[in-house]
């Protein structure tokens, strides 16, 4: 079996499981991405969905992605921390 498989399984998968922060971080960028095209995000990666509602730290990360994304259009690529 596939590592990267198993991820995306754990990823997209289970509703209700949390993704964790590695996970979360993983695919935060997308996530954002699928937002600001109008698509719900949470229905596409229910697991990193179910860890910003618990990790204020990956929501965090997340909203400050969601306003860098913001604020350079609709492409949230080459950010540097
Ligand atoms: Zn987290």
């Amino acid at each position: 079996m596939s590592g990267l498989n198993q991820l995306f399984q754990h990823l997209l998968g289970r509703r209700g499981a949390d993704a964790g922060c590695d996970d979360s971080l993983e695919v935060l960028d997308l996530f954002v991405e699928e937002e600001l095209e109008g698509r719900r995000a949470a229905d596409t990666f229910p697991a990193v969905a179910v860890h910003l509602e618990s990790c204020p730290d990956c929501r965090e990360d997340y909203e400050g992605l969601r306003e860098l994304a913001r604020s350079n259009g609709s492409a949230p690529r080459g950010i540097s921390r």
